[in-house]
């Protein structure tokens, strides 16, 4: 919170965003929200207790629900629950997802789930964007949104028509949108990663310890030029996403 504190005073007009998976958020929304955190994005993938400590290990799920509700009451805007659909674990739940984001006040992203770990994905799992949007209540009623925000993302936002609720598709696979990515990531420990699939990472802390901004930017120009042009390029199936972040 400090750090995002110090990263407004110095850069006003950069838009902050933070991907949680909401366990602290309790403790930590007032903060946010006094650093002007432009967007919020809470991974939550199922509601039933048992499947959450399942697929979490050591999540507590009542603690996630209460930080949800901290962070609304907290005045965070643009608040999106991430949910990656998996055929088999939580598909039965896209109604009750629905419903508590809708009673929550929160905008429902669902995703479709990327092989980055050949251990735990499998073709039959995956559920396609298309198929999500047929499987989602009141069916023909939702319709594509003409004009995505820039807030959009990768998602595709459709309203329904007859009740006026919203919800995201992230399409990361069978329309992936990595000719558009302009995502770098940095790691805790200082390392610059180009895609969430490259197995390759760059180490920068020393640079960033020794302040050599000539330094870390060609360092982070030269990692811009590898960035794939599709994730299937640089695919090794022994990613995990929670080392990486999301
Ligand atoms: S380039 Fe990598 S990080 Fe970017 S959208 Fe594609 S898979 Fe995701």
């Amino acid at each position: 919170v400090s750090f995002l504190k110090e990263l407004n005073r110095e850069f006003p007009d950069m838009k902050t965003a933070l991907t949680t998976n909401g366990s602290l958020l309790g403790e930590y929304a007032e903060g946010l929200a006094e650093a002007n955190l432009h967007s919020l994005n809470i991974s939550l993938d199922t509601l039933d207790p048992v499947k959450f400590a399942e697929v979490t290990r050591l999540g507590d799920m009542d603690r996630v629900i209460f930080g949800i509700r901290a962070a609304v009451g907290a005045g965070l805007r643009n608040i999106k629950l991430n949910t990656v659909l998996i055929r088999g674990f939580n598909d039965g739940e896209i109604g009750t997802l629905m419903d508590f984001a809708k009673k929550e006040r929160v905008l429902l992203r669902l995703i479709e789930f990327m092989p980055l770990e050949d251990d735990v994905w499998s073709e039959d799992a995956f559920i396609s964007g298309e198929e999500i949007l047929r499987m989602l209540p009141d069916g023909d009623s939702w319709k594509a949104e003409k004009h995505d925000s820039e807030l959009s993302g990768p998602a595709k936002y459709y309203t329904n028509e007859k009740t006026g609720d919203s919800i995201g598709i992230i399409t990361a696979v069978s329309n992936h949108f990595c000719k558009h990515c302009n995502r770098l990531r940095v790691s805790a420990t200082g390392k610059l990663r180009t895609c969430l699939f490259a197995p390759d990472e760059t180490p920068m802390r020393h640079l960033i310890l020794d302040a050599d901004r000539e330094g870390l930017r060609k360092l982070i120009l030269g990692s811009i030029k590898n960035k794939p042009r599709c994730w299937n390029d640089v695919r090794t199936g022994h990613q995990q996403m929670s080392g990486i972040g999301g």
